[in-house]
């Protein structure tokens, strides 16, 4: 059972045991209370009823007493003046032996205040009498003032200490201002008239019996009282105070409770006269004991208790007996079920016979255990297919795993290794030369960085194609690698542009600058060894910049160098290599700020084109060459050769080019006004014009939209942009000439042109380059050029035009061996418009002549 329901029935118990208590205790205290009243009553009747008895034997006796005093009395008084001199005189212990001479008890003189001034009883010595009541005084003064010589006897007195009964007489003799009092002691009187077994039951057993009777009476006292003092008179008693006794009623009895006891005062009323005055009455003071009762209460409540204790043991024992017989057993065996279901062990089986809630819990967690062995076996079921599953999954994301890694590996390769040469990538060299610096900075060593750009590669893709362009670069990355050491890092950074490191390069400057010269010219010469393309000998070269390291270099200002030096080696004239030194900067800047003012000044209209004739052998006016110039708003010239090669490589020459056309469109129609006639101006335009998607639709249109014929415009192509002449540009070459433009291979002898390749291009005309021309009867060289290109213009049947012709001599010569056109200062230089006007207008004039 549990503790709650325990604990609840104990409280029940000895809550009802307590109010059991509480009750029995009121019903017994005032059972007890009822039973005093009654025993007091009959003490109190029993008490009246003895004294009165012993009033009545007093009565019986008194005369006999009074005639005994009444006679020895005046004889007393007698002897009491005779004897001495004065009264004064007597003392106690004369006062004595006269009592006993006369068979008193005491003797006193009194005087006339009722003062005692003489006794026999030392104590009573200066006692005013007086003070015992009104009635008392009034007595002693008229006994004074009657002077009878008459003996009165009175009163009944006791005696405080002995608790004796005194009868009392007293004279005072005519003539005296005294009185004379004798007492007698009634014990010795009466024991002399009584057996001595009575007068013991009166004075000393006078209570006894009645108290032995009774089981709560604790004492019976008698008193005497008057207004002063309480005398006690019988009884085993002590005097009490005055004002502790309560006022007594004439009948009846006064109760007073104390903590221990109760005490009934009660008066008695006697029939006789002995304490018949006012001064004196007699009082029964009875003690119940208190205690008593409330022990017996207490008793009864201990047992009460014990009682409650067997009477819960006894209960305690007798459920824990059925509780355990009946139930504890069958839940410990649920119990014990429960504890092994909950182990995952179903094999034990409850008791379900009864019909009783622990019956019905045995069914359920028979039910509990047959469902969870069931749904332990499903999930067993369940829990071994999941880990199967779990191991066919974990397999397969391991190989996944190990395939993400291998292609994170090739990724990482791929992110630092160029795919086509797997040379280092960009990201890499950046590693290597940040690396460099940092170890540089460490020692006394020093490194370089060497820019390498494929001259004309651009060339050789779009013409040949890209795998054999790819081709080339793989060679020439090889190349490169092989020639340079090991400890040394090759990069491509995309396109035709490589990188190199040197590093750990020691020693003075110079000599680390000597050094790299020598590897740089091994690697020029190694790229310049022929390589074959696509079955035919190629012959490529590379420009390279290098910057050498210093303290304060950086990743980017190395970089930035080595670019700069490149592009100086390239303006040297290719297949070059230069080392990177300040003015190149400056050179370089220069360049940028060229980039960003070209746009400006197309907007400004700060370009403007100049004019150049063509001419026959006759000095006859073929054409003219429309030449770009600009000049700055703060009227500073850029030459062609400066800002051309910048706006090609931004893609800006297309706009430029778009510009050149509609200014000549205009200044053609302009002349045409004029009445000039000019058989046709030659352009030039560059591949990235040639490039742009339906070229010759859209200059058709502008030629067109200005009401001219396309025939009076021809396109200079300069024989090094040729080289990237692929099928693509081929075309667009055909259908410029179909649609009515002529074409002419500008620069014709600077690069590497095959003959085969000019057989295909339908052109109109070859300009054999000036530096060919200049070199005319100085260079044999040149000469033999020029011969040739002539000879081969014969075998295509194209006309040749010589360009840069300064010299009358020159001239001949190019007449001699058959070139019939001819541009160059000989003639006049590029003129402004208006100059090239006149200057037609005089050559006209001179034909005319
Ligand atoms: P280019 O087409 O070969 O032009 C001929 C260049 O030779 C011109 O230089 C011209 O002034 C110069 N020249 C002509 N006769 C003589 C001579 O007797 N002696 C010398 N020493 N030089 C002579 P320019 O005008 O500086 O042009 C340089 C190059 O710039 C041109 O070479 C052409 O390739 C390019 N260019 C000029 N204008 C344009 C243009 O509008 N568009 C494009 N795409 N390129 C242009
Ligand atoms: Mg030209
Ligand atoms: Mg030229």
């Amino acid at each position: 059972m549990n503790k709650a329901v325990w604990r609840w029935l104990a409280l029940v118990m000895v809550v009802s045991s307590g109010i059991a208590a509480v009750v029995t205790y009121y019903a017994v205290k005032s059972n007890i209370q009822g039973v005093i009243e009654q025993r007091s009553m009959r003490v109190q009747q029993g008490i009246s009823k003895r004294l009165e008895t012993f009033d009545a034997l007093l009565q019986q006796n008194e005369k006999v007493l009074d005639t005994h005093i009444k006679t020895v009395l005046p004889q007393i008084a007698q002897q009491l003046i005779e004897q001495k001199g004065t009264l004064n005189e007597w003392t106690t212990t004369a006062l004595g032996q006269l009592a006993t001479q006369y068979n008193v008890d005491e003797i006193y003189i009194i005087d006339n205040t009722t003062t005692v001034f003489a006794s026999s009883f030392k104590a009573d010595l200066g006692f005013e009498l007086g003070t015992v009541s009104a009635g008392m005084r009034q007595f002693l003064q008229g006994l004074l003032l009657s002077k009878t010589d008459a003996v009165v006897v009175g009163r009944v007195n006791v005696s405080i200490n002995s608790g004796l009964l005194n009868k009392y007489a007293y004279y005072s003799p005519a003539g005296s201002d005294y009185i004379f009092e004798v007492s007698v002691a009634l014990k010795p009187y009466l024991e002399d008239k009584f057996s001595a077994e009575y007068v013991k039951f009166i004075f000393g057993e006078l209570f006894t019996g009645i108290i032995g009777e009774q089981l709560l009476l604790k004492s019976v006292d008698l008193f005497l009282v008057n207004d002063l003092q309480v005398f006690p008179f019988v009884g085993d008693v002590k005097p009490i105070p005055r004002s502790d006794l309560p006022s007594i009623p004439l009948s009846g009895s006064v109760k007073r409770y104390q903590d221990e006891y109760i005490e009934y005062f009660s008066r008695v009323k006697l029939n006789g006269a002995l304490f018949e005055n006012d001064a004196y009455f007699l009082a029964i003071r009875m003690r119940f004991d208190n205690t008593v009762g409330n022990t017996l209460i207490l008793n009864l409540l201990q047992s009460n208790v014990i009682i409650l204790v067997l009477s819960l043991v006894f209960i305690y024992g007798a459920i824990r007996f059925v509780i355990i017989k009946k139930i504890v057993r069958r839940v410990t065996a649920v119990n014990d079920a429960l504890a092994k279901i909950s182990t995952g062990d179903y094999s034990s089986v409850c008791e379900t016979s009864g019909d009783d809630g622990i019956a019905d819990i045995s069914k359920h967690v028979n039910n509990m255990r047959q469902r969870l062995s069931k749904r332990d076996s499903q999930l067993k079921h369940a829990y071994d297919t999941l880990e199967s599953k779990v191991l066919q999954r974990t397999e397969s994301l391991h190989t996944e795993v190990l395939k993400r890694k291998q292609a994170e590996q090739e990724l990482s390769v791929l992110a630092t290794t160029d795919a086509l040469t797997k040379l280092p990538n960009r990201r890499l060299v950046d590693q290597y030369v940040e690396r460099a610096i940092i170890s540089s900075q460490r020692s006394d060593e020093s490194f370089a960085v060497l820019f390498l750009d494929v001259d004309d590669f651009k060339y050789v893709n779009d013409s040949m194609g890209h795998n054999i362009g790819d081709a080339l670069l793989k060679t020439i990355a090889f190349r490169i690698s092989n020639a340079i050491r090991s400890s040394d890092v090759a990069g491509r950074f995309g396109g035709d542009e490589f990188v190199v490191l040197l590093q750990n390069l020691k020693g003075r400057p110079e000599l680390v600058a000597q050094h790299v010269q020598t590897i740089v010219e091994q690697i020029l010469s190694s790229i310049r060894e022929p390589l074959l393309l696509d079955g035919h000998d190629f012959h490529c070269t590379l420009s390279v910049g290098v910057a050498l390291s210093d303290e304060y270099s950086t990743v980017e200002v190395l970089y930035k160098q080595a670019d700069t030096a490149m592009y100086r080696a390239k303006e040297l004239g290719k297949n070059n290599f230069c080392f990177y030194d300040d003015g190149m900067q400056q050179a370089a800047d220069e360049r940028v700020l060229i980039e960003e003012s070209m746009r400006k000044a197309l907007k400004d209209n700060e370009f403007s084109l100049s004019y150049q004739a063509q001419l026959n052998e006759a000095s006859q006016l073929i054409g003219a060459e429309a030449l770009i110039r600009w000049q700055q708003d703060d009227g500073v010239f850029q030459t062609s050769e400066t800002f051309i090669p910048i706006a090609e490589e931004l893609g800006f020459i297309v706009e430029m080019g778009d510009w050149v056309l509609t200014e000549v469109c205009l200044q053609l129609l302009e002349w045409q006004k004029q009445g000039l006639d000019i058989p046709h101006i030659s352009i030039n335009i560059s591949t990235k014009q040639l490039q742009q998607m339906n070229f010759v639709e859209h200059v058709s249109r502008v030629v067109k939209s200005h009401s001219l014929q396309t025939s009076s415009i021809c396109f200079e192509i300069r024989e090094a942009a040729t080289l990237g002449l692929n099928e693509g540009t081929i075309k667009v070459v055909r259908c410029l000439r179909e649609a009515g433009f002529h074409v002419s291979i500008d620069d014709f002898g600077t690069s590497y042109s095959s003959f085969d390749y000019f057989k295909s291009l339908p052109i109109d005309q070859l300009k054999i380059d000036k530096c060919y021309v200049q070199g005319i009867g100085g260079s044999h060289r040149d000469t033999t050029i020029v011969d040739l290109i002539i000879s081969i213009t014969k075998h295509l049947g194209v006309n040749v035009i010589a360009e840069g012709v300064e010299t009358r001599q020159q001239f001949e010569y190019l007449k001699k061996q058959g070139c019939q056109q001819f541009q160059g200062f000989y003639f006049s230089k590029p003129l402004e418009s208006d100059e090239f006007c006149e200057y037609i207008k005089g050559l006209a004039e001179l034909s005319d002549d």
